[in-house]
């Protein structure tokens, strides 16, 4: 799990996401399955508790404390939902 505190943070994992042009299941709103190089899935977490933003994913790096490349495609889709929530 890591906690999100700006877009910076996500560069590089956003960068390694669009090269791997994965799929994104939605799950239910602030959970998706994102599909791994292997082809396995993992489950990306996107909540908010207080005004901490997390991010929890499945993955080994995730676990770490690292931005991985899942979060960020989970993210953006996530992003792209919450903003539509809020207009809706
Ligand atoms: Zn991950």
């Amino acid at each position: 799990m890591f906690i999100l505190k700006g877009i910076d943070q996500l560069e590089k994992a956003i960068i390694k996401a669009k090269k791997t042009r994965t799929t994104v299941k939605f799950i239910s709103f602030g959970v998706y399955s994102v599909k791994g190089t292997k082809g396995n899935f993992y489950t990306v977490e996107c909540r908010k508790v207080g005004t901490e933003k997390q991010v929890i994913c499945e993955c080994l790096g995730a676990s770490r404390g690292l931005v991985c490349w899942h979060s960020a495609c989970a993210l953006s889709l996530h992003v792209g939902l919450a903003r539509q929530r809020q207009t809706a």
